[in-house]
C-alpha cells in the first residue's frame, strides 16, 4: 500500500506517522508514505496557494492549480490514476467496513484541505471519495488523513502481526470487543473475571462473546441491529440486560 498525501503541512504528515506498527511497516517496506506539499506546485513569486473566496466571505479559499499540479505530478510517477480521498467534514462518515474496502488499494491519495476548504472545480476534477471523520470540523485534513491511513493500514496483510491480529477487534461483526485484564490478578481490590484463569479455552470463548455482546447492547445498542448473533444469544441478552437494569 502506497499512500500520497498532498498537503500543505508535509512535517505534520511524516512526525505523525512514523512511530509505533505504522512506522514499523513503513520500515518493512510493507507500506509506503510520501506527503507532496502543495506550495511547491505553487508557481508565484510567493508561492501563494489560496485567495479570497468569491462573493465574499470569511477565510481564505485554496486555489485549484497547485491542488491539480500536485495531483498530477503523483499520477505521473506512479504512472496511475488512483482514488482520491478528499477529506471534508461534507463527506460519508468513516467507519471500519470503509477501512477494510481502501485497504484493497495498492495506491491512495489524501487531499488535505485547509482554511475554508478547496476550490470546488479541482475536487470535481479529481476527487473520486469525501470522506469525513465525524460531525465537527476541524483545522484541517492531516488529522483527518493520518487518522484514516492508521485504520486502513491496520488491514493491510502482514502490518499486524499475530499478536496483535485485528480479526477480533470492536467492530468485527458488529460487536465491540470484550473487556480485556492483565497482571496482577487483583488490583484496588477489583478481582480478574475467575473464568479468564481457569486455562478452559471454550468457557473462556464463551464468556468474551456474551460480555462483546452485553457491551455492544450497553454502549452502541445501533450496532447490534446489523451484528450477527443467534436466537439463543439474544434470549440470554435480554434476561442480562434486565439483571444489569435491576441492580
Ligand atoms: N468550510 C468547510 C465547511 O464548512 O465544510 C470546512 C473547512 S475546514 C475549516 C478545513 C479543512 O479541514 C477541510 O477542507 C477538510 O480538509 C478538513 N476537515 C475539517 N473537518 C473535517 C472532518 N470532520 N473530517 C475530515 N476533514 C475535515
Amino acid at each position: 500500500m502506497n499512500y500520497h498525501v498532498l498537503t500543505l503541512f508535509p512535517d505534520m504528515i511524516q512526525d505523525g506517522l512514523n512511530t509505533s506498527i505504522i512506522g514499523r511497516a513503513m520500515a518493512k517496506g510493507i507500506l509506503s508514505l510520501e506527503a507532496v506539499n502543495i506550495r511547491d506546485y505553487a508557481f508565484n513569486k510567493h508561492q501563494k496557494v489560496d485567495d479570497y473566496p468569491y462573493g465574499g466571505g470569511a477565510g481564505m479559499v485554496m486555489q485549484a492549480e497547485p491542488v491539480y499540479l500536485a495531483y498530477e505530478a503523483v499520477c505521473q510517477k506512479i504512472q496511475g490514476k488512483p482514488r482520491v480521498i478528499y477529506l471534508t467534514p461534507q463527506g460519508r462518515v468513516f467507519n471500519q467496513d470503509m477501512a477494510r474496502e481502501f485497504a484493497m488499494e495498492e495506491d491512495l491519495i489524501f487531499l488535505c484541505g485547509h482554511y475554508e476548504g478547496i476550490d470546488e472545480r479541482v475536487l470535481e476534477e479529481i476527487v473520486t471519495d469525501q470522506v469525513s471523520i465525524g460531525d465537527y470540523v476541524l483545522t484541517g485534513g492531516e488529522l483527518p488523513s493520518m487518522v484514516m491511513i492508521d485504520a486502513i493500514s491496520r488491514m493491510v496483510p502482514g502490518v499486524l502481526s499475530n499478536e496483535e491480529s485485528g480479526q477480533t477487534e470492536s467492530f468485527a461483526g458488529n460487536l465491540l470487543e470484550y473487556p480485556q485484564y492483565s497482571r496482577p490478578e487483583e488490583w484496588h481490590g477489583k478481582k480478574v473475571p475467575p473464568v479468564l484463569l481457569s486455562g478452559h479455552h471454550a468457557n473462556v470463548e464463551k464468556w468474551r462473546r456474551e460480555q462483546s455482546i452485553l457491551r455492544t447492547a450497553m454502549y452502541r445498542p445501533d450496532l447490534l441491529e446489523e451484528a450477527d448473533i443467534s436466537e439463543k444469544e439474544k434470549a440470554w441478552l435480554s434476561q442480562n440486560l434486565k439483571l444489569e437494569g435491576d441492580s
